[in-house]
Parts: structure tokens; C-alpha cells; sequence
């Protein structure tokens, strides 16, 4: 066995550009998938010879991602915030950027208080699961409009035991007369011409969950200018966005009345999260409040 994984790792780091290290832990990752054994098991069972079954089902998996498919939609699953998440190409896959927008939202969530919280375009759930998790006296609604994206949302909070109501809404749509607390979203963001778009695991995602408009900014753009409707008084906006996008992020902010826009930075230094405030006076149908800027 161990022959094999040596010779898969260095297909991977040829194929794909891996190092080392990475190419070796990948090979791993596809075989415990494959054979259905914990990453450990093949340590212990290194000296083993493959029987012929276990043999194709590994050159399988591999031979998908040698063609660039990502580990992710390979063994179904994706760490997300320390826990789990099923996911399928119907969905992104969850990134660590991400959780930059879970730490923002949870800092305005104390635990005692039972606060309605909204995620936008939920996808695999993972954000809105997360906060449910976190927050177990928050309300957490979760809205997609991929009905494939919803049925597996449901299926995670039902493995990871999550209280989340999932609607089948286009951005707003559905949700008329209602108010939350705090509103999040990882919309798609990327310039629809961005080369980024063509390398990588990207260009196995679902081009909607991605692409926005000429600019990237077409989403953002809408949730943005629809959101003062859906907050209550003193209610969060938190928006994941591109690295160079905050400026016209906190810009749309602004312009829609929202105070306290602000920018985040993730691990890797770019900016990735902005958000702003619905004032506690905010009168809706008044014009634009005037600007407030804490960057
Ligand atoms: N951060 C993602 C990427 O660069 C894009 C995610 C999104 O559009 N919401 O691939």
C-alpha cells in the first residue's frame, strides 16, 4: 500500500502543482475515501497488500482529481469552523476566508439574547449552522435559491443537530414584513471575466454561487440597497466581498442609509468582510442618513 500512496503523491504534486507535503496528505485523504478507513488505518496498515477492489477504487478517485476535480466534492465533506459539512458541486465549497464573517457575526450575538438572525444565499449551510450552533437561543433563518443547495443545507443541520429554518428565497424575496438582528451573506462577488474563475477547484463550483456582473458587484449591490428593510434598529449588516472591494462595499453602505461601515481584514491580509448599522432611528423611506465612516 504505502508503494501506492507514494507513487499517487507524486502524480499529485506533477498534476497540480502540490507540494510535497500537501500531494502525500492528499493521497492519504483519497484513500481513506476511497476504502472507507480512517487517514490512521493506513498508517498502521502500511505494509499491506491491495486487493484488487480497493486498488480500482482508489485509481478512480484519483484519476478525478489528477483532472483537476476538488478534494472536497471528491469525499463529500469540508471542514468548516471546527465541524463537518457535507458538500456537493451544487454548492462552494467552504473556505476558511469564511469564517472571518463568523467571528464578526458572533461578536454582535451575546449568547443570552434570543436575536433573529438571517443568512443569504445559505448554500451548504454552513454560516447559518455555525451561528445556530454557536447561538443556540439565536433564531437563525438560512435562504437559498438552488433547491439542491436548500435539501443539502437541511441535511447538515440535521447530522450536526441544528435548529435553522431554510426557505426557498431569491435574495429577499420571500421574506417580506420580517426584521433580524443581524444579517449575513457570502454572496458570489467575482468580476464575471476574473481568470480566477478558470483555474483551480474554482472551475468545479457553481459559476452562480461566484460570478456577479461585470464589476462582481451586482449582488452586493441589490442586498445591499434592499437590506435597511429587513433590519431591525441597531441591526448588523456583515457582507463577505472580494479584496479589492472594500471601498465600494462600505461606498453601497453608505449610500443606503447604514452606519458604522467598516472593513475587515482575513489571516492572509485581505480585506474580506464589510458591514454596517442600521441606525436606532433610522426612519425607512427617509433619505440616506448622512454618512457615517469608522474604518
Ligand atoms: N472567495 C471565493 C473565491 O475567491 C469567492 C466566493 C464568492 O464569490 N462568494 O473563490
Amino acid at each position: 500500500m504505502a508503494n501506492v500512496l507514494a507513487a499517487a503523491s507524486h502524480q499529485l504534486a506533477a498534476a497540480l502543482g502540490l507540494e510535497k507535503r500537501e500531494a502525500r496528505l492528499e493521497a492519504r485523504v483519497l484513500a481513506a475515501c476511497a476504502w472507507n478507513v480512517e487517514p490512521a488505518w493506513l498508517i498502521a496498515h502500511d505494509t499491506d497488500t491491495l486487493s484488487a477492489a480497493h486498488g480500482a477504487a482508489f485509481e478512480s478517485l484519483l484519476a478525478r482529481r489528477l483532472a483537476g476535480e476538488p478534494v472536497a466534492y471528491l469525499t463529500g465533506s469540508r471542514e468548516f469552523f471546527g465541524r463537518a459539512f457535507q458538500v456537493t458541486p451544487d454548492v462552494l465549497i467552504p473556505r476558511p476566508d469564511t469564517e472571518l464573517l463568523v467571528e464578526l457575526a458572533l461578536v454582535r450575538l451575546p449568547p443570552d439574547v434570543p436575536l433573529d438572525i438571517l443568512d443569504l444565499g445559505t448554500g451548504s449551510g454552513c454560516i447559518a449552522i455555525t451561528l445556530a450552533l454557536e447561538r443556540p437561543r439565536g433564531r437563525v433563518t438560512a435562504v437559498d435559491r438552488s433547491s439542491t443547495a436548500l435539501t443539502l443545507a437541511r441535511r447538515n443541520a440535521d447530522i450536526l443537530n441544528a435548529t435553522v429554518e431554510f426557505l426557498d428565497s431569491d435574495w429577499f424575496a420571500a421574506l417580506a414584513g420580517r426584521r433580524f438582528d443581524l444579517i449575513v451573506t457570502n454572496p458570489p462577488y467575482v468580476a464575471s471575466a476574473d481568470p480566477h474563475l478558470n483555474r483551480g477547484d474554482v472551475r468545479f463550483e457553481p459559476v452562480s454561487a461566484l460570478a456577479a456582473g461585470a464589476d462582481g458587484l451586482t449582488d452586493l449591490r441589490q442586498l445591499i440597497a434592499a437590506a435597511p428593510a429587513y433590519l431591525m434598529p441597531g441591526g448588523w449588516l456583515l457582507l463577505e466581498h472580494g479584496w479589492d472591494q472594500g471601498e465600494a462595499v462600505r461606498t453601497l453602505l453608505r449610500h443606503a442609509g447604514l452606519a458604522h461601515s467598516a472593513t475587515w481584514h482575513d489571516l492572509a491580509g485581505h480585506a474580506r468582510v464589510s458591514g454596517a448599522q442600521l441606525s436606532e432611528n433610522f426612519t425607512l423611506g427617509r433619505s440616506a442618513a448622512p454618512p457615517v465612516s469608522a474604518e
